[in-house]
């Protein structure tokens, strides 16, 4: 048993159309905390439990820490999330929800990271949101049940914040013998730390995240990201935060899941027919997920695009 479900692989009609490729789905969204996180998180969790953790540490109040919250429950080790002043109710609720104990603490995400890690005893285990090996071991999984199902994509689709899915997707690629299979990697303009980084030739930092895709907020990317950039194929595209909540509200309409803006923009470059996927057949979308999103937000913030158009 593992914490992470198989989740399914779809055709997507709908996306096929409107690009004129065939379009799959890795519904990661449908994973029971919302994202494709507790794949690698679940099996940091069991890694870290097996080697005598008796805690789990988390300075996430998004995907990440949601994942903890949930693999502590599963796993009946108490989880400490430690989230700044700026953490919506919701999100709150939400870890609570798993019965996490949330200790709220600084304006900022880095005060409240400092006081998480000075929490973090000799046998309590700290989850990182991107940068663990164990997280990208996990997260390949996906590929796994890509390979086992018999579809070969030409292209895969995702999302990159601090570049733990990147770093899991090509680990998964090249255990698969799939090393030549390449990837889109996607950011919102305002949370382009890959960008920048692959520009620079080293991880960058971002002086500030602009973007509504909060979940895509890492200033700074994982070195791993940067190692994968040389030895793997990966395209590095962005789009613009418009571009990710229209895919959002109309991925809703087409396959009734609402994802967050974070995944709205791997969904962007298909809807958007974008010419970085012109020379693919067969495209396949890690369709991330997101709990953090909701109608009403969603719908606030087209209304504010729609406003400045
Ligand atoms: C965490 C997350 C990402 C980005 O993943 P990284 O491993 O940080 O690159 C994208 N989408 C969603 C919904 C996430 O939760």
């Amino acid at each position: 048993m593992t914490l992470h479900i198989d989740t399914p692989l779809v055709e997507s009609r709908q996306l096929s159309l409107v690009s004129g490729r065939s379009v799959w789905l890795k519904l990661e969204a449908l994973q029971p905390p919302g994202s494709f996180k507790i794949r690698g998180i679940g099996f940091a969790c069991e890694t870290y439990l097996a080697r005598g953790a008796r805690r789990f540490v988390s300075s996430s109040g998004g995907n990440a820490g949601l994942a903890v919250a949930y693999a502590g429950r599963r796993l009946s080790v108490p989880v400490t999330v430690v989230v700044p002043e700026t953490t919506s109710e919701r999100a709150k609720k939400l870890l609570r929800l798993e019965d996490a104990e949330v200790i709220v603490h600084g304006v900022s995400w880095q005060e409240a990271n400092a006081f998480a890690l000075s929490l973090v005893g000799i046998a309590d285990a700290f989850l990182h949101p991107f940068d663990d090996p164990l997280l990208w071991q996990g997260h390949a999984t996906m590929v796994d049940e890509v390979f086992r199902s018999g579809l070969e994509p030409d292209v895969i689709v995702l999302s990159v914040g601090g570049g733990g899915l990147l770093s899991g997707v090509a680990e998964g690629l090249h255990r698969n013998g799939w090393g030549h299979i390449p990837i889109l990697a996607v950011e919102t303009e305002g949370a382009a730390s890959y960008h920048e980084a692959t520009k620079a030739g080293f991880p960058v930092e971002l002086e500030g995240i602009t973007s509504i895709a909060t979940s895509l907020g890492a200033k700074r990317v994982c070195e791993r990201a940067m190692q994968w950039w040389e030895d793997h194929p990966v395209r590095s595209v962005l789009v613009t935060d418009k571009s990710a909540l229209r895919a959002c509200e109309r991925f809703l309409a087409d396959h009734r899941l609402l994802v967050e803006p974070a995944c709205g923009a791997s969904l962007a470059p298909v809807y958007d027919n974008a010419p970085e996927l012109q020379q693919f057949g067969t495209v396949l979308v890690i369709v991330c997920g997101g709990a953090t999103a909701t109608m009403d937000q969603i719908r606030q913030w087209s209304k504010r695009y729609k406003a400045i158009r």
